[in-house]
């Protein structure tokens, strides 16, 4: 599936494919203080798929649970969170992961999987047709 995206003021905007059965949520304590909210909604984009079509974004590197840093991709100006980059694109199993509010066809898309049930609040319930994992699938 085609998506396109961008950041909250616009300076950046991007296209790319995902797959529509591969959308998740995520519970971990990062998500929520990267999204402000309770979880954020995420997917893997097709590996090479991803392009900037405006602006340029920034980068940060953050430490994930598994001990891998990967980049967090981010509009300098307004601040809206973007993707999760691989720090080398080139290696076996890099992947960008897209923060799924910032595309357009974001209503269309339903998760099919919640991340770290762990950290989940306990005033939300788990999804209805949803596979349910404590922490990252292996
Ligand atoms: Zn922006
Ligand atoms: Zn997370």
């Amino acid at each position: 599936m085609h998506i396109n995206g961008g950041c909250f003021c616009g300076a950046i905007t991007y296209e790319a494919e995902i797959d529509p059965g591969r959308v998740g949520i995520c519970h971990c304590r990062d998500c929520q203080i990267l999204s402000g909210s309770a979880f954020r909604m995420s997917t893997m984009a097709v590996p090479g798929s991803v392009k900037i079509t405006k602006g340029t974004p920034a980068h940060f590197e953050k430490q994930t649970d598994s001990g891998n840093p990967r980049l967090m991709t981010f509009c300098s100006n307004c601040g809206t969170h973007l993707f999760a980059d691989p720090v080398d694109a080139e290696a076996e199993g890099a992947f960008t992961s897209i923060r799924l509010s910032t595309c357009e066809q974001f209503d269309q898309l339903r998760p099919i999987a919640e991340l770290y049930c762990d950290r989940r609040v306990d005033w939300l319930p788990a999804m209805d047709g949803t596979i349910q994992f404590a922490k990252m699938p292996e």
